[in-house]
């Protein structure tokens, strides 16, 4: 049997390396970093004394790829989420609290009553959303859509902030185009938002180790793909710590690693260059009961709040202007912000911050043109990763559907 040697176990490797084991193929799993889930993981933070995630993540109801890879390793009933799409907002400044509540399909009737919309909106201001949906590649949000006003600050600013990690007013309208196709063009049932519970790991990664193990794959972690040599228009060797690994006439691999690796290990790979950060902060606090499982919060620091059973966590992302600030100040903000939202105590209680500074590439029009194909110019060597060629922002479905594609160009060729 030939083999299938996947580089990298974040969500992308782990979706294609589960895609091909599900059918039978012989992989080989290889990761770097200590644990698998690369920018999607979960570690034990002695500070806190518990489990965290790196950052807090959430994906959609409509998110087709994640929802079947989430299906196939066992694990879909970790994410939690309204039964109907609703997402809260509370104004910092106004102290007002709104929720936008879309009707299930894709007629927008709610649009015509003014409690489900954002405040201070009427039904025409939300149709130049659809002019996303032609942008061309060169253009910027701020190019096709107003970015102002109530529906810009109430909804589209913290929507597209929280889903391209990249200020939206120079953010592509063509990728943001991708999101409004896939969410709000669909009907609520696409855009019912979901959290994995009790963190990411024991929903996104842990499920599938498991999965891939039960299946034989040869899971080898802290192994770092050094180098690739080739050999024509082959890929013949990959370098690791524990010695070189020849691929045999019919094995292949799949390059399923951050653009900034590809870029060293491959020469010539076309990735994205600029990055942006995302800031996160943990506090040991249990939440107030009945939140949403993630609520928004304007004009202030914090951008969303995330309640777990043990743990109150929230986001900023595109955190660039704060993501070098002093951690402790950043905490005693990022509380500030809570406390008053949640009605809570401005003692704060024990807390991590975590800064991801390459959290994403830069959703802009230059650098989405920076995204490569899975297939390669070497007939056995296919890449992978949110940053490839998926027409979506760099996303947890991004990821996973550039893995199962992979797999899906890799599958013929492997013997089973
Ligand atoms: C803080 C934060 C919040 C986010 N929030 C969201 C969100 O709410 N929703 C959402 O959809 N997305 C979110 N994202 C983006 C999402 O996490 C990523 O798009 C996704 O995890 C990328 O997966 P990947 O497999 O493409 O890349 P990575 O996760 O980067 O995986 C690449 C893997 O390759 C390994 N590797 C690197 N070099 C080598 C080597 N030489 N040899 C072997 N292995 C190697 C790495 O260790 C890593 O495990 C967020 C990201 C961050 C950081």
């Amino acid at each position: 049997m030939n083999t299938a040697y996947v580089v990298g176990g974040g969500l992308a490797g782990l979706a294609a390396a589960v895609a091909l084991a599900e059918k039978g193929r012989k992989v080989v799993l290889i990761e770097g970093a200590p644990q698998a889930g690369g920018r999607c993981r979960s570690y034990f933070d002695a500070t806190l004394g518990q489990v965290i995630d790196n950052g807090n993540h959430f994906v959609l109801s409509g998110n087709y790829a994640v929802m079947s890879y989430l299906t196939a390793i066992g694990s879909r009933g970790g994410l939690i989420g309204p039964e109907k799409s609703r997402t809260s907002f509370v104004d910092l400044a106004t102290g007002r609290r709104w929720t936008i509540a879309p009707d299930e399909g894709p007629i927008p009737f709610w649009l015509f009553d003014a409690a489900r919309r954002v405040p201070d909106t009427g039904p025409l201001d939300y149709l130049p959303l659809f002019k996303l949906l032609f942008a061309r590649a060169d253009e910027t949000i701020g190019d096709v859509l107003p970015a102002s006003g109530a529906l810009w600050e109430g909804l589209l600013h913290p929507f597209f902030i929280g889903a391209l990690n990249t200020e939206p007013k120079t953010a592509s309208a063509a990728l943001a185009g991708a999101l409004v196709r896939e969410t709000f063009a669909k009907g609520g049932h696409a855009y019912r938002i979901r959290v994995a519970h009790p963190t990411l790991a024991a929903v996104f990664v842990d499920p599938a180790l498991d999965f891939l193990r039960a299946r034989g794959v040869d899971i080898r972690i802290g192994q770092r793909a050094r180098a690739l040599r080739f050999d024509g228009d082959r890929l013949a060797a990959l370098a690791t710590p524990d010695g070189e690994i020849a691929l045999a006439g019919g094995d292949l691999a799949i390059l399923a690693v951050p653009p900034w690796v590809a870029t060293e290990l491959l020469p010539g790979v076309v990735a994205p260059t600029e990055f942006r950060s995302i800031v996160n902060a943990h506090f040991k606090a249990a939440p107030p009961p009945g939140l949403p499982p993630m609520l928004g919060v304007i004009g202030g620091l914090v951008q969303w709040i995330f309640p777990f059973a043990d743990r109150i966590s929230i986001t900023v992302s595109g955190a660039d202007a704060i993501v070098d600030d002093d951690r402790e100040a950043l905490a005693k903000r990022f509380w500030a912000d809570v406390a008053k939202v949640l009605r809570l105590s401005c003692d704060m209680p024990p807390w991590q911050v975590v800064k991801e500074r390459r959290a994403t590439f830069a959703a802009t029009p230059e650098q989405a043109r920076l995204r490569s194909r899975p297939q390669t110019r070497w007939s056995n060597l296919l890449l992978a990763g949110d940053w490839t060629d998926t027409g979506l922002p760099s996303t947890i479905e991004g990821a996973v559907r550039s893995g199962q594609k992979a797999a899906a160009l890799a599958l013929p060729k492997l013997s089973v």
